[in-house]
């Protein structure tokens, strides 16, 4: 140990009258400033102490030290680039917003408003009213009631109809959703009483029937959103799980996770059920998330019967599940886009995402090889094709026909690029398979480029 080189370790306040950081302090809070100072002269001290430098200059201290602060300025949470071609990805945030939503949020969020404030005759409002019809005329339900996501509206729902009652699950739809979102763990949470029926492959209406008795409290149909069940299956049809409920008098509730609102099948992708048919077939009650395949913000949206949701807004629940008023903004102009099949494909970003064709994909690659050729030498770029995903546990065997673009260098191995975009100022997530670095240009934006190139240049 060098109790000279100790000696020589600088103090936080000669450091502080240093000029670097007397500007840095004009525009960064002295607290982070003091905090990065003090982590670098313990490091230079650790170092000492563990013989493990010989000499050092008061400005190694100075820009380790701003090398920290660099980091600390900077939000926790903030954006990224998603090159993954996973559109709903739960990891990078699930649904991104449309321009209009993300206006509405902002300007709602810096405004007053009249989130319960009734405009016409100048007396309490309810902030559940300013989307009620909208969600009713998209959805042909009687009544809706949003929440703050599919998870709080299914414990709703439970807790509402089936308290220290029984609900009837068929045991294949016993589902766990990523973030360890169980159906069984929820059901046991809300108080209500689970009855298993049927077996994991097949399920008959019978089973149903000869476990309904005087504590029923609801039958319950889960949407498997993230698996499929293949082989010898047999599930209930909605259809006469409905009419069992209605000969019996018990509601018959439907959580149909994803929330799709558009028929896929139009558009070339297996028939997925959406929101409007289970309504049409006569479900009492359905529940669904507002960022998986609908593209809004988080919520959990509840429609159905005006009988079982008028129980819930009265439920006192609803209070510590309620919307905020940013969300509610974004929801709504999302939602108005639904109005018109065609705007909501072209405006939400999720469903334009999804449903753009292999053509589009192509061009957007080629357009992104001829920039990322331009702007870089020491690359190789390959177009090749390749699959994208939905994501959110949406879809999980669709295979979307896509574009990528394979990136390799002599330089540096396939790893190490990963990682330093990954750690770049703004990270770009990327795929990594068979020793290639992949970029599907599906999620990609346009403005994205740039950035990338920035990253790619500095490796060589
Ligand atoms: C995603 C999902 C949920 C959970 O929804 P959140 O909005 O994430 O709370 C519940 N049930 C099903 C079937 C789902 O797909």
């Amino acid at each position: 140990m060098n109790k000279e080189l100790l000696r020589k370790l600088p103090k936080i306040d000669e450091l502080l009258k240093n000029d670097v950081i007397q500007n840095e302090l004009k525009e960064t809070q002295r607290v982070l400033i003091v905090e990065s100072l003090r982590e670098s002269i313990e490091k230079y001290r650790k170092y000492i102490l563990e013989d493990k430098i010989q000499d050092f200059e008061e400005d190694d201290v100075l820009n380790y030290a701003l090398g920290l602060l660099l980091k600390k300025k900077k939000n926790n949470l903030r954006r990224v680039i998603n090159a993954t071609g996973t559109v709903i990805h739960t990891n990078l945030g699930r649904s991104i917003l449309s321009k209009k939503a993300v206006e509405n949020a902002i300007e709602i969020a810096g405004r007053y408003n009249n989130l319960e404030y009734d405009i016409e005759s100048g007396k309490r409002g309810s902030r559940y009213s300013h989307i009620e019809k909208l969600i009713t005329k998209i959805t042909g339900a009687e009544a809706a009631l949003v929440v703050n996501n599919n998870a709080a509206a299914i414990m709703l729902v439970l807790d509402s109809l089936c308290k220290e009652k029984e609900a009837i699950v068929s045991r294949g739809q016993l589902v766990e959703i990523g973030g360890s979102f169980r159906v069984p763990d929820v059901m046991k949470f809300s108080g209500a009483k689970l009855v298993e029926v049927g077996t994991t492959n097949r399920t008959h209406l019978y089973d149903y029937e000869n476990n309904i008795n005087d504590n029923t409290g609801m039958l319950l149909k889960v949407h498997t959103s993230n698996f499929k069940i293949c082989g010898f299956t047999e599930e209930v049809e909605l259809e006469s799980l409905v009419k069992l409920g209605n000969e019996r008098n018990i509601p018959v509730v439907e959580d149909i996770g994803s929330g799709v609102l558009v028929d896929f099948s139009k558009y070339g992708f297996t028939h997925e059920p959406t929101v409007q048919e289970s309504i049409k077939k006569g479900v009492d009650v359905v529940t669904f998330s507002g960022d998986k395949m609908l593209g809004g913000p988080q919520a959990g949206i509840i429609i159905g019967k005006k009988k079982y949701v008028e129980l819930m807004k009265k439920n006192q629940l609803t209070r510590a599940l309620r919307i905020d008023k940013m969300t509610l903004s974004a929801l709504e102009s999302t939602l108005r886009y639904y109005l018109d099949e065609k705007e909501a494909i072209e405006n939400i970003p999720t469903l334009n995402m999804i449903l753009s064709s292999k053509e589009d994909m192509k061009k957007k690659a080629i357009k992104f090889r001829k920039k990322f050729r331009h702007a870089l030498d020491n690359f190789e770029f390959k177009i090749d094709e390749d699959y994208s995903m939905v994501g959110g546990g949406s879809m999980p065997t669709e295979k979307i026909p896509t574009y990528v673009i394979k990136i390799s260098s002599e330089n540096i191995s396939v790893n190490e690029m990963e990682k330093i975009l990954r750690l770049n100022e703004t990270a770009i997530i990327t795929r990594v398979f068979n020793n290639e670095l992949i970029l599907d240009v599906r999620t990609i934006f346009d403005e994205d480029i740039e950035e990338i190139i920035k990253a790619l240049s500095k490796i060589n």
